[in-house]
């Protein structure tokens, strides 16, 4: 028998410090999962080398994102290290009610912000093994200055304190095991009772 698409589409969030590894780990995890939309920001950053519009991000001036805040086109927006960073809405929206579950990669006061307005919502936050292996992984990245580090590092600090409000904990040691971990929450998430009156209304 076939199996039935849901009705309604997971909101999944994944938070995690830069450096972490996120989008090392959520490229790994599109690879193998289907039915599953990654959420492209908007960003007022500048785009990395090797980053493409419309692919990592949707790359905005700050005229173009406070327009967006105005017109009330995000779920949700934060600033983060003088960038902002936000959801389009209608985006996520449409995937969510066509069944396909959706992910966002956002930091703590974006999330905070879903958990108000989406309650359902699946919160993970990821963290490495160890604080010196994020130092290792933001320098060993190449792609911001040792200012810009030094503020991601102590952005991070502050991020860990935020964890207690998430629902899952993931460690990113070896990408191979953040993504079977992630792998078992949503499948896990598919499993709850809540997510299969398609198939409970044949028996109660
Ligand atoms: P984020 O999206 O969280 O900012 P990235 O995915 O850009 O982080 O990863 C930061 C750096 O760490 C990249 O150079 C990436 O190759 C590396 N990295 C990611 N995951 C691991 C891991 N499990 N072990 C070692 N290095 C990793
Ligand atoms: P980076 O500049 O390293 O790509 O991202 C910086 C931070 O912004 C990361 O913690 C990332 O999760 C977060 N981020 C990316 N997109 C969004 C978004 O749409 N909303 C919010 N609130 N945070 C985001």
């Amino acid at each position: 028998m076939a199996v039935k698409k849901k009705d309604k589409g997971q909101l999944i969030v994944l938070s995690g410090p830069s450096g972490v590894g996120k989008s090392t780990v959520i490229a790994e995890l599109m690879g193998q999962r289907s039915n599953l939309y990654f959420s492209v920001s908007y960003t007022t950053r500048k785009p990395r080398v090797g980053e493409q519009n419309g692919v990592n991000y949707n790359f905005v001036d700050r005229t173009e994102f406070e327009r967006m805040i105005a017109d009330d086109e995000l779920l949700e927006y934060a600033e983060y290290v003088d960038n902002y960073y936000g959801t389009s809405l209608k985006a996520i929206r449409e995937r969510l009610e066509a069944g396909v579950d959706v992910l966002l990669d956002i930091e703590v006061q974006g999330a905070a912000k879903v958990r108000a307005r989406c309650p359902e919502a699946l919160l993970i936050f990821i963290i490495p093994p160890s604080f010196e292996e994020l130092s290792r992984r933001l320098h060993g990245r190449n792609t911001d200055s040792e200012d810009v580090i030094a503020g991601r590092l102590e952005k991070a600090r502050l991020e860990f304190r935020e964890i207690p409000n998430y629902d899952y904990l993931v460690i990113n040691d070896k990408v191979s095991n953040a993504v079977e971990e992630i792998e078992a929450i949503l499948t896990a998430a598919e499993c709850q009772v809540e997510n299969r009156r398609d198939i409970l209304s044949q028996f109660i």
